[in-house]
């Protein structure tokens, strides 16, 4: 990552306001070439300790958006400064309501049969004027990938949405973005299903206190295994800090 970054265990992650990284994205949607966008979180970034493919791959990515509450922690315990947790979501958020002004258009690959549609139907009904120009579920198979990239050129989307959960999404856009005509592919977790109202964001005091990850757990209880990664998290980042 070329960008302003601090390293968390080795993966780089932006360190610029929610602003600058947005300017960012602009930059990479006026280029002629693609660009990868991921969103790690504590959770990701343990699971790349363990995979070195996807340690790879969140390395050479084109930005990085820190996405948790347990990256600011760990900043903060190594004496360094992360300037501002950037939710996932919320940046969604933000480009989707720029390719409304800006006709840029997008595509939405990910979830459950029937979810991505109805978050291109209610996105749609947001930002009227916007262009969702395809859809594709999650669930295909290896054989059916050059169908999906087919499918994903023939619309001519600017911006791709992809939600396969980590670390499937970025493996497939990293293995796939030489075959993408587009400009940004971002990974995008759950986002699909919330844009789709399939599930919700934590309550905003959730958010504030940054105990988002304890709400998905207590709405999701079959998380608990990913979820153990968070506690060895901050062991680790205390060991290395102090040993
Ligand atoms: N998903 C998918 N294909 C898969 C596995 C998952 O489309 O093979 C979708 C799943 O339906 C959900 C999203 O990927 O919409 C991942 O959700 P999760 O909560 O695991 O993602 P996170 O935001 O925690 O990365």
């Amino acid at each position: 990552m070329r960008f302003s970054h601090i390293d968390i265990m080795d993966i780089p992650v932006y360190n610029k306001s929610a602003e600058e990284a947005f300017k960012v994205f602009i930059r990479f949607s006026k280029e002629n070439r693609v660009r990868t966008l991921y969103t790690p979180n504590t959770e990701m970034v343990m699971m790349a300790q363990r995979d070195p493919e996807f340690k790879e791959i969140l390395k050479s990515s084109d930005l990085n958006l820190p996405d948790g509450i347990g990256l600011k922690l760990y900043a903060r315990i190594h004496g360094l400064s992360l300037k501002e947790k950037i939710a996932g979501v919320e940046f969604m958020e933000r480009i989707l309501s720029y390719c409304e002004k800006t006709e840029l258009k997008i595509y939405i690959l990910g979830g459950a049969e029937g979810v991505p549609e109805t978050a291109g139907r209610l996105i749609q009904k947001k930002y009227p004027h916007i262009k969702v120009v395809g859809t594709h579920h999650g669930y295909f198979s290896k054989e059916e990938e050059p169908y999906v990239t087919d499918a994903i050129n023939e619309a001519s989307p600017n911006i791709i949405f992809v939600g396969l959960g980590a670390p499937r999404q970025e493996k497939w856009i990293h293995h796939h973005k030489r075959l993408l005509d587009a400009e940004v592919v971002m990974g995008v977790g759950g986002s699909i299903d919330i844009f789709a109202q399939k599930a919700r964001r934590a309550p905003r005091i959730f958010i504030t206190l940054g105990l988002e990850w304890l709400y998905r757990l207590v709405k999701q209880p079959t998380r608990i295994r990913r979820m153990l990664l968070l506690p060895r998290f901050v062991i680790i980042a205390l060991y290395q800090r102090f040993f």
